[in-house]
């Protein structure tokens, strides 16, 4: 996305990240596949940038988390791997569940960065301080967005956001501080 079509004032404001998942931290598909015993089996592949821009940003401070309308283990062993602390399933009103979210923290819609990519996720990402979005999502749902990442979804798509995120919060030292040895 164009560096001067964003809106760098927005995210300075934000203390919390909210991600969908499929189609955000994945490509949005669901791999199905049937076991020896014809039990069903569900795949999903996350990026691993994806995850360490998920870690440095609890590290940093931010209270992180995912909301999903589906249900499955493997997003709560995958938030367990990133020490996310907080993690919606089966959220059938995701603005509710925002909403709920954010008023516990003593948090606004303002301090919040919310990244979706279709419609459930449209009422959040209409009120969040910073919204974001990949390029295929629905022409709708970028047009709304703050920010529409170069990186598809599963791809790394969830880093591009974070780095921008840090860089203008200004934490790249600090984290560059802490890995380069
Ligand atoms: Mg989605």
């Amino acid at each position: 996305m164009g560096a001067g079509a964003v809106p760098y004032e927005k995210l300075k404001k934000i203390r919390a990240c909210l991600f969908d998942v499929d189609g955000v931290l994945t490509d949005g598909r669901i791999l199905l596949g049937e076991g020896p015993e014809g039990a069903l089996h569900e795949h999903k592949a996350f990026h691993a940038r994806d995850g360490q821009g998920l870690i440095l940003a609890s590290d940093a401070g931010l209270e992180v988390g995912l909301v999903t309308s589906r249900a499955s283990a493997i997003v709560e062993r995958r938030a367990r791997e990133l020490r996310i602390g907080h993690v919606f399933q089966n959220v059938k009103d995701k603005l509710q569940c925002v909403r709920g979210f954010l008023s516990g923290r003593g948090l606004r819609f303002e301090q919040l960065l919310y990244m979706g990519d279709d419609l459930p996720d449209l009422p959040v990402l209409d009120r969040a301080g910073f919204s974001a979005t990949v390029p295929e999502a629905p022409r709708e749902i970028r047009a709304g967005a703050d920010y529409v990442t170069d990186l598809p979804g599963g791809s790394g798509a969830v880093r591009e956001v974070l780095d921008l995120l840090f860089r203008t919060q200004g934490r790249w030292p600090k984290i560059l501080k802490k890995y380069r040895k």
